[in-house]
């Protein structure tokens, strides 16, 4: 069918499988048994031509049901307006408010910074993270929180799962003293150094490719925004990547965890009680939680 549609279509054919949304949305499962759509795109110059090219492929596709192959559905046309596809999405990334100070600007827009505010300057690449996504508001939120606390000032902080490092950027603009991010996408890795970069803080944010068990001193704060299985299946690792108190009052450290859609809460805080962290603050948009724990012992 590509190959018929390729013949009429020079500006190029896509095969688009059925496919289902899996790991709470955040991948997705081909599956063969669901029809499979096959568009081809052609120039609308001229509407006797386009006419010719689409009867012309409507035969032809007549001919392939002949070969006894899957059931072929109705051809079906329609015109489209041409876009700036490299760029189009771009317009769906505003200036973003975050909490009471935080702004996120794509690098490719303007803002004049009000005194107080921190301005992530950001570009989302191909990963994952752009404010936009609630986990991630929620996450920046908390950490503006902590950040008030007085808990991100001279904190040693491990991102996990960075993404586009927007985390642990915003991490190093409250203050931080060491970030490392650490992604198990090679994207992300790029795009969080690039982030750092961008944002001044490219000696405070380490990026590497990797995840836990963390290696080495463990962290005043851990930020974790992934999904609930992962959190789950996570959390004695969790738990080792953050520092424990140092004896009488003196409080152990932190961690953020976020992605936990609101049905899965309930498991996330099962797990993270019995790898031995203590609730000490919960947040929540629309279906989504981002609870912060801190370690006990
Ligand atoms: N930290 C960013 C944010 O808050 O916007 C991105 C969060 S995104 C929901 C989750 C990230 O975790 C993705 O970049 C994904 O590649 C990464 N990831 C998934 N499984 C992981 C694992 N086992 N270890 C480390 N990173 C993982």
């Amino acid at each position: 069918m590509a190959e018929i549609l390729s013949r009429a279509a020079p500006g190029g054919v896509t095969v688009e499988p059925g496919f289902e949304l899996v790991e709470e949305g955040l991948g997705a499962r081909v599956d063969p048994a669901r029809p499979v759509v096959v568009r081809g795109y052609l120039p609308a110059m001229d509407a006797g031509a386009v006419r010719d090219a689409v009867a012309s492929v409507a035969r032809d596709l007549g001919h392939l049901q002949a070969f006894g192959l899957r059931p072929i559905g109705e051809l079906r046309t329609r015109a489209v307006h041409e876009e700036d596809w490299a760029n189009a999405w771009k317009r769906h990334f505003p200036v973003l408010r975050v909490g009471r100070r935080l702004v996120i600007r794509p690098t490719w827009r303007r803002h004049r910074a009000a005194a107080g505010e921190v301005v992530l300057a950001l570009d989302p690449g191909m990963a994952f993270g752009t404010g936009l996504h609630p986990t991630t508001r929620l996450c920046l939120a908390g950490l503006e929180r902590l950040a008030d606390a007085g808990l991100v000032a001279g904190a040693r902080v491990l991102d996990v799962g960075c993404g586009s490092g927007i985390l642990a950027v915003a991490a190093a603009r409250f203050g931080a003293r060491e970030v490392l991010g650490v992604d198990i996408d090679p994207l992300a890795v790029e795009a969080t150094a690039a982030n750092a970069r961008r944002n001044r803080v490219a000696r405070i944010v380490r990026a590497r490719a990797g995840s836990l068990p963390a290696t080495g001193r463990p962290y005043d704060l851990v930020l974790a925004n992934l999904i609930a299985s992962l959190l789950v299946r996570l959390a004695a690792d969790l738990y080792g990547a953050v520092r424990p108190g140092s004896g009488g009052a003196a409080s152990g450290g932190r961690l953020l965890a976020g992605g936990i859609f609101v049905d899965r809460e309930p498991e996330v805080r099962r797990a993270l009680a019995a790898a031995g962290f203590r609730l000490v603050g919960r947040d929540e948009e629309g279906d989504w939680v981002a609870l912060e724990a801190e370690r006990l012992d």
